[in-house]
């Protein structure tokens, strides 16, 4: 018998792990030819920032780190391939994204502490999964639970370990009827989103609300309505005078599965995908849901131009207009609110002659 260190192929991948993670278990479990290169790709693709300002702390934006867990062009995959040969398509197929909407490497802190628990179990190390990468997860769809998140964020070769001890010194509690259907929902919504085609109309339409239910809240403008109505914890206020464009990306970025979760429920609502009755019943439980959700979906429309200036109102509208591919009524309402509610601010900003 010979075994995988002597047969010149790699240790075996594991379905929906991340590049990273696979480095990782396997140089923690001494099975990599060529250790060295291996954790030299790592350390040179996360170098910490070079220009420090002693006693500030930049929350924004995130220190220029390497995709090693997705880009095929980074270091790590070039050692991955050197070491073993492996050719792209192989290397694509495993480990490539899956979707458009990755989260920045420094921010991939969300996951199932179920699925840690269990991979180490399995595998004797825990194992990073792709499907908890995207600005879109929200729930682990095995373990029907939402994704944790950790106060503290992590370098990406520490977060592992980090959210494992997190894991195993969780409690899990027995699910409630109102866990398993908001958790029904979420799922539902997660996996339409996903399912939406890049680069189509309706698909850019979806990007832009979702964006912009998620938006940063800073000292210069008013944060997304499911960021700041799904926000359960206090929150560091960004004192960064940032455009829209970099408080979508840093709100998307950032954000906590149940503010996401937020976002999909508003989406949900608008496009007929969760019914007035399920709206009603999460109500009744979640006081978030209650007191986010406003009794119509043209207020909604008015709210969100609310959050915006004269001249973002003017972008956001454009892309929001790609909504109307969804045949629903209360899309065609929402975007009403928003379209009345545009010319007022563009009635009242234009100037006075
Ligand atoms: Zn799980």
């Amino acid at each position: 018998m010979f075994d995988e260190f002597s047969s010149g192929q790699p240790p075996r991948f594991i379905l929906g792990e991340t590049l990273l993670s696979w480095v990782m278990r396997c140089l923690g479990q001494n099975k990599l030819r060529n250790p060295h290169l291996f954790r030299g790709a790592i350390n040179q693709s996360l170098v910490p920032p070079k220009r420090m300002v002693p006693g500030v702390v930049a929350s924004w934006p995130p220190p220029a780190f390497e995709d090693i867990e997705f880009d095929l062009d980074t270091m790590l995959f070039k050692v991955m391939h050197d070491t073993y040969g492996t050719g792209a398509t192989v290397l694509r197929k495993q480990f490539a994204a899956r979707q458009s909407g990755l989260l920045d490497i420094h921010f991939r802190h969300t996951y199932c502490p179920a699925c840690l628990l269990e991979s180490m179990v399995t595998n004797g190390f825990p194992i990073w999964r792709q499907s908890w990468c995207y600005t879109t997860s929200v729930y682990c769809v095995e373990h029907r639970r939402p994704l944790m998140r950790p106060r503290d964020t992590f370098t990406p070769e520490r977060r592992i370990w980090d959210a494992y001890l997190y894991s195993a010194g969780e409690q899990t509690g027995r699910s409630s009827l109102f866990d398993r259907r908001i958790a029904g929902i979420a799922i539902r919504m997660q996996h339409w989103i996903e399912s939406l085609i890049p680069g189509q109309e309706l698909t850019e339409g979806v990007e832009a609300l979702y964006g912009l239910l998620l938006a940063k809240r800073t000292t210069f403008a008013p944060g997304g309505i499911a960021s700041v109505g799904f926000s359960r914890t206090q929150q560091v206020l960004c004192r960064l005078n940032l455009d829209l464009h970099e408080r979508i990306k840093y709100g998307l970025n950032d954000s906590d599965p149940y503010q996401r979760m937020g976002a999909l429920l508003l989406t949900g609502w608008l496009s007929g995908m969760v019914s007035p009755a399920e709206i009603v019943y999460l109500g009744h439980h979640d006081h978030c849901v209650l007191r986010t959700l406003p009794p119509s979906p043209q207020q909604l429309g008015r709210m969100v131009t609310l959050t915006l200036s004269a001249e973002e109102v003017m972008v956001v509208r454009d892309k929001l207009v790609k909504l109307g591919e969804i045949s629903s009524t209360m899309m065609s309402s929402f975007l009403e609110g928003f379209d009345e509610a545009t010319s007022r601010t563009l009635r009242s900003s234009r100037p006075k002659r």
